[in-house]
């Protein structure tokens, strides 16, 4: 039995659509509201208090006597905005109910128990339809029971901790299959279904021949990502109708495209009518895929003509790549976006130090594959296969992961069956630039000073445009041991162009618990005192220091009159 207890309208009203829902389950408790959850405490399994928490802590406090016996208990806000399981999370079963109010009143349930400490994904929240025991396999995933996942079709998921086998399931598939017990299944939108109509076609028709040939497929309704046919019939009524009834949208070809695909059916009437040999089966394959029903057509009833025919193909699962990047250390200088992509890719590919800067974010069941330095092209290769084979990767790099990192050597690899989402960071020259003062003001450059996989001549080349253009130049990569001579040339390079009292900003690790910098001048640099941590930013002929911070102006008639032109 579930005691409920409210003190407010907005809680009684919360409290009734529980009770509603549930009326073989829940017993409301009415009165004074210390005297309802004192009682409820005794007689109830569980509570669900629509009550502020520190209410409930100080009322349930003076009753507790352990896990083991202690009711499960959960409370939800005035808003009914949260569902928080409070006490006897795992024996008490508040987690689960959390979950399963949270689902009924459309609340959060919030778990603070180790195992989902970094949150599970709901299995109602991935976007697909489930179907089966949704709240039983959601406990044990909360619980951290052994959970397997059956992928028959592969489709990025993010991640789930799941083990080999155990004795709940997650099943992701499109075939028409009934959820077992202790199972959930996933529908991916895996299936096309090709349709071809003559005009007027009615919708019974179009609806009749899809779900019969789905059903004798052996295949599930829910798992129709569209319906495909040729640019003539986009506005053809039965089949917007029949879109409409599956919930899908009505996707459309032109015949040249559709004509060019190959099919095992073609035929000489849509040739005739529209344009191309085959509508259903052409655009069901346009997206290439598995034919698994070939053309069939509508059977009617008064033995006329059929007129619709349509083709169901499973596509082929698109993987994800994101290229996250990280930003230069600091956790408030990692976006949002970046966190919502690390939580939703189940395979997780960087350096290992990137790695561990964000291992608390990662869902529990991440798979991660680091490597150490070097290992570049290698990381890029892995995240790359990882996403062809369906999975949603993301694919991590400090700062920004297109400034000399890892976003080119991946998409160099990568194919066009995969989707590709970017996610700019915050790179070293501008986290850098926020410590110096205003070093960034006008035109600038970034220049690696890195020889490894670029010639020296080429970078001097660049060096010497950068010091005639009278460019702001940052450089990446300064000096490493191994490689100490070309920040002092390429300084060298800058001091022909600029007075020697040119300001030159040193920052060492920016943004980390360990940064530090330094403004010093083109003639003051100690090339000793940088490493690979840091960067070095020369300014302009007009850059100057001013209370301390480098501050390039925006135009260079201040410069000259001191005045801002605003
Ligand atoms: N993708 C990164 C750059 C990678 S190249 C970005 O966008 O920032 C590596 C070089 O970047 C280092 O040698 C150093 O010069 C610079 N760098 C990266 N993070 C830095 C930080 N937090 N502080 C100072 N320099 C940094």
């Amino acid at each position: 039995m579930i005691g409920l207890i409210s003190a407010t309208a907005a809680g009684a009203a919360a409290r009734d659509r529980l009770a509603a829902a549930w009326p073989e389950r829940t017993r409301v408790y009415e009165g004074h509201v210390g005297d309802a959850v004192r009682a409820a405490f005794a007689e109830c399994e569980q509570l669900v208090c629509f009550l502020a928490t520190g209410a409930v802590v100080r009322l349930i406090a003076p009753l507790l006597g352990g896990k083991a016996s202690d009711p499960g208990v959960v409370c939800v806000d005035e808003a009914g905005r949260f569902a928080v399981s409070l006490v006897g999370g795992h024996g008490g079963g508040a987690n689960e109910l959390a979950v399963a109010v949270g689902e009924l009143l459309g609340a959060e349930p919030v778990v603070t128990t180790a195992t989902d400490a970094v949150g599970l994904p709901g299995l109602d929240t991935l976007g697909l339809p489930v179907e089966g025991d949704v709240a039983g396999v959601s406990r044990a995933l909360l619980d951290g029971e052994p959970v397997a996942l059956d992928r028959e079709v592969p489709w990025p998921l993010p991640p789930l901790p799941v083990a080999a086998r155990g004795p709940y399931t997650v099943r992701v598939t499109d075939r028409a299959v009934e959820p077992g017990e202790r199972e959930v299944v996933l529908r991916p939108p895996s299936l096309v279904v090709g349709v071809g109509a003559s005009g007027g076609v009615p919708v019974e028709e179009v609806l009749g021949l899809v779900e019969g040939a789905l059903r004798d497929a052996g295949l599930s309704v829910r798992s129709v990502s569209c319906l495909a046919t040729v640019d003539a019939k986009a506005g053809e009524p039965g089949l917007v109708a029949a879109a409409g009834r599956l919930g899908v949208p009505l996707v459309t070809y032109s015949a040249g495209e559709l004509a060019a695909v190959d099919v095992p059916n073609p035929s000489a009437a849509p040739l005739a009518a529209v344009g191309t040999p085959s509508v259903a089966e052409a655009a069901a394959l346009v997206g290439g895929g598995e034919l698994l029903v070939p053309k069939r057509k509508s059977e009617r009833a008064d033995g006329q003509p059929a007129m619709a025919t349509c083709a169901v193909v499973r596509r082929p699962g698109r993987g994800r790549l994101a290229v996250v990047g990280l930003g230069p250390g600091a956790r408030d200088l990692l976006t949002p976006r970046a966190k919502a992509e690390l939580r939703r890719a189940s395979v997780l590919v960087g350096l290992d130090q990137y790695v561990d800067q964000i291992r608390d974010l990662l869902r529990p069941g991440t798979r991660i594959l680091q490597s150490g330095l070097g290992a570049e092209e290698e990381r890029a290769r892995t995240a790359v296969a990882e996403a062809r084979r369906g999975h949603a990767v993301a694919l991590i790099g400090s700062g920004d992961a297109g400034v000399y990192a890892m976003a080119s050597p991946a998409l160099a690899e990568a194919s066009d069956d995969i989707d590709v989402v970017g996610v700019p960071g915050v790179t070293a020259a501008l986290a850098a630039g926020a410590v110096l003062g205003a070093p960034l003001g006008h035109d600038h450059v970034s220049i690696s000073l890195s020889d490894l996989h670029t010639p020296w001549e080429v970078i001097e080349r660049r060096v010497r445009a950068a010091a005639e253009a009278d460019l702001v130049v940052t450089f990446y990569n300064p000096r490493s041991r191994g490689r100490d001579w070309q920040l002092p040339e390429a300084l060298a390079i800058l001091a022909g162009h600029r007075e020697p009292t040119t300001p030159v900003g040193v920052v060492r690790n920016a943004s980390r618990p360990d940064e530090s910098s330094r403004l010093t001048t083109l003639a003051g640099l100690d090339p000793a005192t940088v490493d690979m941590m840091t960067v070095v930013t020369v300014g302009n002929t007009a850059t100057r220091e001013i209370a301390g911070r480098m501050v390039t102006p925006r135009g260079y008639r201040w410069q000259e009159t001191r005045e801002d032109p605003k």
